[in-house]
């Protein structure tokens, strides 16, 4: 059992003044649709039913909370391809992310999900230099890291990381997989670090 696990849906917010109380700590998930993020926070949190509330229709464009206690948050940020969107929508989502990322004081860091067989795309380039801008930690998960050979992951990962560090010098990388759980206890690792967990809560709260 880790703290994940306890992770439950507490909102869902299409404008920033709707964003609860700016206090404690708070990490972002952000990522372009399909690129797994979904399935990373079911694996993250060990629960199928977080992907439900993302997935519900209208929420795929508002920020969710899951509280993982008072102070603790799992935020997943709305997502989509850049291309398919009409423009009035994607300008409201710019305005919306580049003021939560600006603001936010509670906001410790972003996971960035990119599937490892279509890196650095638009969207993910936007999210880079915004938290290169405002100096926020990024830590990017390369998804389905089981679609490729072992060794094909680990070439792509070595090819990414120096394009990615290039844009956001601060940001670390990974290769991660929800359907084998590749990379499950690194990203962990990263979370409890950015959410401040004392030593002995990591291993044991239930
Ligand atoms: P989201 O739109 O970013 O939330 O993406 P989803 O989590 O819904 O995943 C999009 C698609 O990719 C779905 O068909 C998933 O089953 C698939 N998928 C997600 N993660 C993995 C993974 O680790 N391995 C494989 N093979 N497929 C995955």
């Amino acid at each position: 059992m880790s703290v994940y696990t306890k992770a439950k849906f507490i909102l869902a917010a299409e404008e920033y003044v709707h964003l609860p109380p700016d206090t404690g700590i708070e990490v972002a998930f952000g990522g372009r649709s399909n690129a797994g993020k979904s399935s990373a926070l079911n694996t993250i949190t060990n629960q199928q039913s977080l992907a439900r509330t993302s997935k519900t229709p209208g929420r795929t464009q508002q920020i969710l909370y899951f509280q993982l206690d008072e102070k603790r948050h799992l935020v997943d940020l709305p997502g989509y391809g850049f291309a398919k969107v009409p423009l009035s929508r994607k300008e409201h989502w710019q305005r919306f992310m580049e003021e939560y990322f600006t603001r936010r004081k509670a906001l410790r860091g972003l996971i960035l999900l990119i599937d490892v067989r279509h890196p650095l795309k638009d969207f993910d380039l936007q999210m880079l230099e915004w938290c290169d801008m405002n100096n926020l930690a990024v830590h990017v998960l390369l998804t389905k890291a089981d679609k490729l050979s072992r060794g094909a992951a680990k070439q792509q990962l070595l090819k990414v990381t120096p394009e990615i560090k290039e844009r956001c010098a601060k940001a670390s990388v990974q290769l991660f997989s929800s359907l084998k759980k590749t990379g499950l206890e690194d990203v962990h690792h990263i979370l409890n670090q950015w959410f401040e967990y004392p030593e002995k809560e990591k291993l044991t709260k239930k």
